[in-house]
């Protein structure tokens, strides 16, 4: 069982799913909403129960990104057209249960760090 919460409380979510491509983004998208690196991982939109209201920012024309409109903690990433929604690792109430697997967008990452985990990173 994963459960999280936004900062302030106002939001929570689970899952009794295996979450799965557990990844950090890097991408200039996700850096600037999480004010870093975006750790999160996916299960299929039907098996995430969210409680509390979640607003939602069109980032592109292909997914938009959830957040708590009270404290900004930024929840959610859903593809239109994939039928799973990504949860952000860093909200999970450990113990998680999760292992990362990959870094992702690693071409658009900041100057201000190197990855040195030696797990596989994705352009
Ligand atoms: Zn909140």
């Amino acid at each position: 069982m994963i459960r999280g919460h936004c900062l302030c409380g106002a939001i929570h979510f689970e899952t009794n799913a295996a979450p799965l491509g557990a990844s950090m983004c890097h991408c200039g998208q996700c850096r600037r909403q999480s004010g870093g690196i975006w750790s999160s991982a996916y299960v299929a939109e039907t098996d995430l129960t969210i409680t509390g209201k979640v607003s939602w920012f069109a980032s592109s024309a292909a997914a938009k990104r959830g957040f708590c409109a009270q404290c900004g903690s930024f929840l959610f990433w859903k593809a239109h057209d994939e039928d799973t929604i990504s949860f952000a690792l860093g909200a999970v109430v450990a113990p998680t249960g999760v292992t990362l697997e990959k870094h992702i967008f690693v071409a658009a990452k900041g100057d201000y760090y190197e990855i040195t985990d030696g797990l596989p990173q994705k352009d």
